[in-house]
């Protein structure tokens, strides 16, 4: 089963989480034939998003999004704070064999934006826009902890065929009671290999890794692969274009098809759904007044 675990390593005011994803990878991935290495950044992708979600503390979602690039012209993976992933990749021409490095994929125009939105209610959204800084996602991440957040981060992403796992390691604000703590976590979270993220269980991972050390492991999370499309969002989306715009898109092609890009789900919609939609959208449009 997909899970997210915690653990800490107190004295050094050390902070970690380790995920491992085969089936919300495998069904990702199942929506779209991506090549080989848009495959890797997007597991790596998702994996990182899954290991920064573990942190936010209220109802929400968490996003990471590489925009502007050239073969990769747009990546976004979401975690929502339940457990819920997501994502998608799209790219121009023969990708097939490119070594998969950040600007052999990405070109030097593409930015990295975190998005944090908190559901309604429950706080302001947060947008960090930054450039890519690194020959890896996780380099440009670590730059991206260290350079916004202030925070101390070694990151570890490994992604195969079936899986997608991989390690975080934080150092906490504040003064730690073993001060070189942090320097011998990160060192020793480096060492990690690929095989090993991909293919041990927690407690044989954190052994080999830290056992030295005093560590900490909370009971692990489920993750899952969840879209939040829904025939509702295109009711709305096209309740919201207007019934003159609808109706003369509907007349261009015979019907409106809409195909959810994080999970390739197909929606048709034809000349009885729309007056459906624009029936009920009398309702729908009241409600969103207030
Ligand atoms: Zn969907």
């Amino acid at each position: 089963m997909d899970k997210i675990y915690r653990f800490l390593m107190d004295d050094a005011n050390v902070r970690g989480e380790y995920a491992q994803l085969s089936s919300a990878w495998q069904e990702l991935t199942a929506c779209s034939d991506y090549p080989a290495p848009v495959k890797k950044i997007l597991g790596e992708a998702l994996v990182a998003v899954a290991l920064m979600s573990a942190t936010i503390k209220f109802k929400g979602s968490l996003s990471i999004q590489l925009n502007n690039g050239n073969p990769v012209n747009l990546l976004i993976v979401q975690a929502t704070s339940d457990g819920g992933l997501r994502g998608m990749a799209r790219w121009k021409g023969d990708v097939e064999d490119i070594d998969p490095t950040m600007t052999n994929l990405l070109g030097s125009d593409a930015t990295l934006v975190i998005t944090v939105e908190p559901e309604p209610g429950q706080g302001e959204r947060y947008q960090s826009i930054v450039n890519l800084d690194g020959e890896t996602l996780a380099e440009c991440l670590m730059a991206y902890f260290e350079q916004s957040e202030q925070l101390k981060t070694r990151l570890e992403l490994a992604v195969s065929d079936t899986t997608a796992a991989g390690m975080l390691v934080q150092r906490l604000p504040g003064d730690a009671e073993d001060t070189d703590g942090w320097n011998r976590a990160s060192m020793l979270a480096e060492t990690v290999k690929s095989e090993e993220l991909l293919t041990l269980d927690v407690e044989t991972l954190l052994h080999r890794l830290f056992n030295e050390e005093s560590v900490r492991l909370f009971d692990g999370e489920p993750l899952r692969f969840q879209c939040s499309c829904s025939q509702e969002k295109v009711d709305n989306m096209l309740s919201s274009m207007g019934r003159a715009e609808a109706d003369s898109m509907l007349k261009e092609k015979g019907s409106i098809e809409v195909d959810c890009d994080f999970c390739n789900t197909h929606y048709s919609v034809d000349e009885i759904d729309l007056e459906r939609i624009f029936s009920e959208g009398l309702i729908a449009g009241n409600d969103s007044v207030h």
